[in-house]
């Protein structure tokens, strides 16, 4: 036993220190990510479910280093915020989206409206909402083209703040989506203080939807709730014919996810929006 002991502790400790030498590695890497180029925004179709037009896209970040490779958002962002970087790369993010936005319009691709993600330490940033105006009033963009995605653990660290500056965001026309909704554990209370304009059930509601009687009972709850409260309902993570059509019969309003497209590079979803008819 005591030998088994000892192994796992070595084990731990080897595990930690693999952890703590990957975080750095990625701190030190982050660093120079934007001066070197190395992000890029996918973009991934949100699809109108009663008419199966192409409605908008949400804006992904994609990271591909020299050193590490491709490293996912899921671990790259945390870690950012960590550090105090996630402003800087926020700021990117909006400038990469709001360039390509124009440049849609410049073609003429119509009026697509793209959701970007925000962090929780640009809430702590006085200058968000300028920064956004900014750019918005910069590349030409009228407000009604940008959304900005939301959860609960983006505005938990000041919700006051992150209030204000939401209600400043939406009084000049840019729309607010509630993310993950139903994975925290105060939703209904963010859903009274803050101002939204959508909700997007969360993938691991909508993975079981048809097969799962809790997880439909859920979905239909978040439809009926959104719906009574005026807001527009969106699934993400749809990835088959069966979840489409249990979602469209029960008055979702749309769908993102792998069953219509993965998040694609920009000529690629440029590619799509070039095609009279999406769905
Ligand atoms: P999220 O905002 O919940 O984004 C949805 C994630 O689900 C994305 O993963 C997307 O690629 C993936 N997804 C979409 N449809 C499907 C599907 O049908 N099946 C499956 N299995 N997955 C699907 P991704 O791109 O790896 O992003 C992960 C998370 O990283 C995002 O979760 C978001 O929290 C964060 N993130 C991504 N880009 C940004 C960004 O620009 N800024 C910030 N602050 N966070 C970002
Ligand atoms: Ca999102
Ligand atoms: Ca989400
Ligand atoms: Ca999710």
């Amino acid at each position: 036993a005591k030998e088994t002991g000892r192994d796992n502790y070595a084990f731990f400790t080897e595990r930690m220190d693999a952890e703590i030498r990957d975080k750095l590695a990625i701190q030190a890497q982050l660093r120079g990510a934007i001066a070197r180029d190395e992000f890029e925004v996918h973009y991934q179709p949100q699809m109108c479910l009663r008419t199966g037009v192409m409605l908008g896209a949400e804006a992904l970040l994609r990271w591909d280093n020299a050193v590490l490779g491709k490293v996912p958002p899921n671990r790259f962002i945390p870690l950012a915020e960590e550090y105090g970087m996630v402003n800087a790369i926020g700021e990117w993010v909006l400038e990469s989206v709001c360039a390509q936005i124009k440049l849609w319009h410049d073609e003429g691709l119509g009026d697509i409206k793209v959701a970007v993600n925000l962090s929780a330490g640009q809430f702590g940033h006085d200058n968000t909402v300028a920064f956004v105006e900014a750019t918005l009033r910069h590349f030409g963009i009228a407000p009604a083209n940008l959304g900005l995605e939301i959860t609960e653990g983006t505005v938990m660290g000041d919700p006051d703040k992150a209030v204000a500056a939401l209600k400043r965001l939406k009084d000049i026309g840019v729309s607010i989506s509630l993310d993950d909704f139903g994975t925290g554990y105060s939703s209904l209370g963010y859903l009274k203080r803050f101002p939204i304009d959508v909700l997007k059930i969360d993938k691991s509601f909508v993975d079981d939807v048809t097969t799962n009687a809790n997880d439909a009972a859920i979905a239909l709850s978040v439809i009926s709730l959104a719906h009574n409260l005026n807001l527009r309902v969106i699934a993400e993570g749809v990835e088959t014919r069966a979840q489409v059509d249990f979602l469209a019969e029960r008055g979702c309003d749309e769908m993102q996810g792998y069953y219509f497209s993965r998040p694609l590079a920009a000529p690629a979803f440029t590619a799509l929006l070039r095609q009279p008819r999406n769905l």
